[in-house]
């Protein structure tokens, strides 16, 4: 730890320097940057695959469609768009400020931390790093202990495209991130539980640094009884067991209209099959289907779905666990009722709980009841029960008639509300929380229009501010 701290103490002090010489540093030379990221991604794709996979035998279809398209498409997005992202913005000037001009000017916030969870471990490091330098910052990211091939990739990559003075990797533990917390950082942007997310905003609370927070938590899934569940339930069952369902805005649960529930179970074990088992050998068998990422998490799992079936939950499909290769098995429970642990906090597996409603509103209250999720998900034929769902709850983000999906749409903001986040990422988004928006006026030279508010107060200044008060 004395090594690493003396690491951080001196890349940091170099971030510094050079946060400040990047201030004002060009579209091109954030291309240059950008297209170096892209071309080392591009070249080395299957050491990206190796990695990951090595960590929790993520399937390699999945590794490159949510790890590594994810970030490429990032990358061309932000390549496409930086130009005029960063064009300083006209505002319109109001009678009162006749003569001068102004603008919002984004600039570079300077260092920034970038904390990174397991679960996605390529993505949410790298995606956070892209904003990062198209708005000018130099960063320090920490990826997750628990992903140690890919973080170990990471820090290879970064190494190899970039100097420490703009991009760095620190690895370790939890020590190691506390330590980079004590660092008068410019900004934090930090993707993780809502639990630790605290702690890092409390730690940025000592140097008033800004953060952005990406959280999780439950999103829920709304079925309707107008609706094709053959449909539904195909998305729901990738949207859930996509990266063995350690997914933050995976369908953490489903509010099912009581009059399909049971036709909406047969669906969802029907997909399984078809996704998960399709030559009949058992979903273990499957090559598309993750592990869980170590022992604790699958015996937190496997507590949550005892202590579900010890209070009357019933098992649909799924239950078996295999302790020797952090195997769960895709997992689906009826008869949930909320008292159940795996009510109360993230499932953040492939167990899928099921609860009942009559009326929609059961299901609106039961949600606005709880912390505000991350992503919503409805179900419906109908646009207006769709529109009044989303409507009528607060999440991060939401989506009709499928799953996840948002998290890959580059125009949309993505993150969480409360509980489930604070702040947003992605494309213009991302580079904005990684901006300090200034405003800038520029005023006329011999041009004092406030003149008549300067003291002493006479009766100009009184008519002045009364026409003010009465005019505008
Ligand atoms: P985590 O909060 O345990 O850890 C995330 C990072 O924080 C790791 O790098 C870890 O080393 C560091 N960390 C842990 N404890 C710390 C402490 N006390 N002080 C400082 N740093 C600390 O999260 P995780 O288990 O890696 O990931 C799962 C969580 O992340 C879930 O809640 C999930 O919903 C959420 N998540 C959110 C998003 C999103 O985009 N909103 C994406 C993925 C995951």
């Amino acid at each position: 730890m004395e090594n690493t701290a003396h690491t951080i103490d001196r890349i940091f002090s170099l971030q510094q320097t050079q946060a400040i010489k990047q201030r004002r540093s060009p579209v091109a030379a954030r291309v240059k940057l950008l297209t170096a990221l892209l071309n080392w991604i591009k070249d080395h794709q299957e050491d990206i695959r190796k990695a990951i996979h090595a960590d929790f035998k993520k399937p390699y279809t999945e590794i490159d469609i949510s790890e590594i398209f994810v970030v490429t498409s990032e990358i061309n997005h932000t390549l496409k768009h930086l130009s005029s992202w960063m064009k300083p913005k006209k505002v319109p000037t109001p009678l009162t400020m006749l003569g001068s001009k102004s603008y919002v000017q984004l600039e570079p916030k300077g260092v920034c931390l970038i904390i990174a969870p397991w679960n996605y471990p390529f993505n949410l490091a790298l995606g956070p790093l892209v904003s990062a330098l198209a708005a000018g910052n130099t960063a320090i990211i920490k990826p997750s202990e628990m992903t140690p091939h890919t973080s170990a990739l990471i820090r290879r990559l970064c190494a190899e495209v970039f100097d420490e003075n703009v991009v760095a990797v620190i690895e370790g533990e939890v020590e190691v991130a506390q330590r980079l917390l004590q660092k008068p950082f410019d900004h934090i942007f930090f993707t993780g539980s809502p639990m630790v997310g605290k702690l890092i905003m409390k730690a940025a609370a000592e140097h008033l640094t800004s953060v952005t927070l990406e959280l999780g938590g439950k999103s829920p899934a709304v079925i309707d009884q107008r609706v094709d569940l053959k449909d539904a339930a195909s998305k729901l069952v990738w949207g859930k067991f996509v990266n063995c369902g350690q997914t933050c805005i995976a369908p953490d649960y489903l509010l099912v209209q009581t009059s399909v529930k049971k036709q909406l179970v047969e669906a969802i074990k029907t997909s399984l099959e078809d996704m998960y088992n399709p030559s009949a050998k058992g979903v273990q068998a499957s090559p598309d289907y993750a592990r869980i990422v170590n022992t604790k998490h699958l015996q937190r799992l496997s507590q949550l779905l005892q202590d579900a079936v010890s209070k009357g939950a019933v098992v649909e499909y799924g239950g078996t666990i295999d302790v020797s290769e952090n195997y769960f098995e895709p997992t689906l429970i009826s008869h949930v009722t909320q008292d159940m642990a795996i009510m109360q906090e993230e499932i953040f597996g492939p167990l899928l709980p099921l609860m009942e409603y009559q009326e929609i509103d059961e299901a609106i209250d039961y949600i606005n009841a709880n912390p505000k999720p991350l992503a919503l998900y409805t179900f419906s034929n109908s646009d207006s029960f769709n529109r009044n769902v989303i409507a009528s709850t607060s999440s991060g983000g939401a989506v009709a008639n499928d799953c996840v999906l948002h998290f890959l749409q580059t125009e949309l903001p993505f993150g969480g509300v409360n509980n489930s986040g604070i702040g947003k990422a992605h494309g213009y988004y991302g580079f904005l929380a990684f901006s300090n928006e200034k405003a800038v006026m520029e005023q006329r030279i011999g041009l004092t229009a406030s003149k008549p508010l300067y003291p002493p107060y006479g009766a100009m200044a009184k008519k002045v501010v009364a026409s003010l008060l009465k005019w505008f």
